[in-house]
């Protein structure tokens, strides 16, 4: 965790999610190398690159621990690699953290921060 955030500031990895090499043949629409970026809540696909609906809801529960801080020695740390949904594509996306990117807690909640207690 970064020390040198203000109080209500909080930190989230940029994301971005690639299709990676597969050891088999592809079912969907992959291709290597495509990818989208997540950065807080926006997502964003380059012009020309599709994404499958399935591929997405797969990678959607992990993408949000994905972008917090995270143990050392906790699996969302070190596991990186998702499989296509679909069992007869071997598909693989890879989730990489980018940068970390601060955001102020009044611009992304209406709910006020509580006070906290002076240690
Ligand atoms: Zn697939």
């Amino acid at each position: 965790m970064n020390n040198k955030l203000k109080q209500d500031e909080f930190e989230l990895y940029d994301l971005k999610i690639e299709v990676a090499k597969a050891h088999g043949e592809f079912v969907c629409h992959h291709k290597v190398g495509d990818y989208f970026e997540l950065s807080g809540e926006n997502l964003s696909i380059p012009a020309g690159q599709t994404f499958t609906i399935y591929s997405l809801a797969a990678l959607l529960p992990l993408l949000p621990a994905k972008q917090r801080m995270t143990d050392p020695n906790d699996f969302i740390s070190t596991d990186t690699d998702v499989a296509c949904p679909d069992p007869n594509c071997s598909a693989i996306f890879r989730i990489k953290r980018m940068k970390k990117r601060i955001f102020i807690h009044n611009e992304v909640s209406v709910i006020p921060l509580k006070k906290r207690k002076k240690i």
